[in-house]
């Protein structure tokens, strides 16, 4: 058949640049240990950054959601989907980060993705005249947006204030929407998240924060990269998901109380979906608890002594670990073949380290995606690195 002839070349085409992707099936919880196929291997690639995905207390809480709520939602939340769960998450997600923001409220998605779509799409939508300033290392999921919003998209280098400040200073735009990720999911550094929203203020931008990996980890309570930089604007609208170092799933939106409103009134990707279970928003009341409270800072330091310690025992010579704090510890290695072979025998050896290729990272500069999770042990990250630097000499 025709059409699938053309799928079936442009497949051998992408498996002829060692790009194609496949799947392993876990048998396990999300945890340092795994069993896939069969085999019992140490992970280093979830974002499962606290160790929170497999934790007996929000499990706990997910069986008495269901017990109290039922499995589904069976609505969208406009229509009956909008449950007493989903109003208790919003309003404890809404006091995690009204420090940070002015007449704070916050609303729930299905997840990230979801999120950003309709963050971009939301503010975009209510001026013809606006333009979208995105950061060159953005996540898909924002660039998608951007698309969605059809509208002037200004794409600015890496983490380059100065390039922004002229474009920003260029636009005639009446509504200007700064985006970015605060920690880069594939390089592991922040964004100059302050110098980034004096911008904005100066400009009257709004300055589009997805915190997708800093939720949990970052700050002394966990509440993310806006208590990291101790930032607090009416600019900010800020994306944080509850699938990574929260540990359930789905994603939130915290901003002014009057962005909030605009997106439950015209965001499509909130409008247009089924709510998430409500035992799913009931678990993540217990996930906050935890991330807020002594047990969240023990991990949260945890963490961040393991990330020391990774950064002291790695010794490469030609394979480039990238400049980061976080639990994100990518290693350059360029050619997309020689890191899918170092990603292979490292799985040989017991290690699950992902290989991250184009498009996710720009070409040639393929890398190896070590993360860390506050569930790992010292013994654990110690054994990768020397499995690493032997692997590099060989
Ligand atoms: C994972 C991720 C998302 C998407 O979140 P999901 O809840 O997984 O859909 C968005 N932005 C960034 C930077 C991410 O890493």
């Amino acid at each position: 058949m025709e059409l699938l002839n053309k799928l079936d070349t442009q497949l051998q085409a992408l498996a002829a640049q060692s790009l194609i992707r496949t799947r392993r099936t876990v048998e396990t919880p999300c945890a340092p240990r795994v069993t896939v196929d069969g085999r019992e291997l140490l992970a280093f690639c979830s974002n499962d950054y606290l160790g929170l995905a497999a934790h007996p207390a929000i499990a706990a809480a997910l069986q008495e959601g269901a017990d109290r709520y039922g499995t589904g939602s069976g609505a969208s939340h406009l229509i009956s989907g909008h449950s007493r769960a989903h109003v208790a998450l919003e309003e404890r997600l809404a006091a995690f980060e009204s420090p940070y923001l002015v007449d704070a409220r916050a609303l729930t998605f299905c997840t990230g993705y979801m999120a950003n779509l309709a963050v971009i799409t939301g503010l975009a939508g209510v001026d013809k005249n606006t333009e979208i300033f995105s950061e060159a290392l953005n996540h898909a999921s924002l660039i998608d947006g951007a698309r969605l919003a059809r509208t002037g998209v200004k794409v600015y280098p890496h983490a380059d204030v100065e390039a922004l400040a002229a474009l920003l200073e260029a636009s005639s735009a009446t509504n200007k929407i700064v985006v970015t990720d605060s920690v880069f999911s594939m390089d592991g550094d922040l964004a100059p998240l302050p110098a980034l929203l004096a911008l904005c203020e100066r400009h009257d931008a709004w300055l589009v924060v997805d915190d997708a990996h800093g939720f949990g980890t970052l700050g002394d309570n966990g509440h993310g990269a806006l208590e990291h930089f101790e930032l607090r604007s009416p600019n900010l609208v800020y994306m944080g998901t509850l699938g990574k170092a929260a540990g359930v799933g789905g994603a939130f939106v915290a901003a002014h109380a009057t962005v909030i409103e605009t997106l439950v009134q015209r965001a499509r990707p909130y409008i247009f979906t089924t709510a998430a279970p409500p035992a799913l928003a009931h678990a993540l009341l217990t996930s906050l608890d935890i991330i807020e409270g002594p047990e969240g800072r023990r991990r949260r330091n945890h963490l961040q002594a393991l990330v020391a310690q990774w950064r002291e025992c790695l010794a490469l010579r030609r394979w480039q670990p990238l400049a980061s704090e976080t639990a994100i510890q990518p290693i350059v290695i360029g050619p997309n073949d020689e890191t899918m072979r170092a990603s292979a025998a490292l799985y040989e050896q017991g290690f699950w380290v992902g290989g991250i290729r184009p498009p996710t990272v720009p070409a040639d500069t393929a890398r190896l995606r070590v993360t860390f999770s506050a569930a790992h042990t010292e013994a654990e990250v110690a054994a990768l690195a020397a499995a690493l630097n032997q692997l590099e000499r060989t």
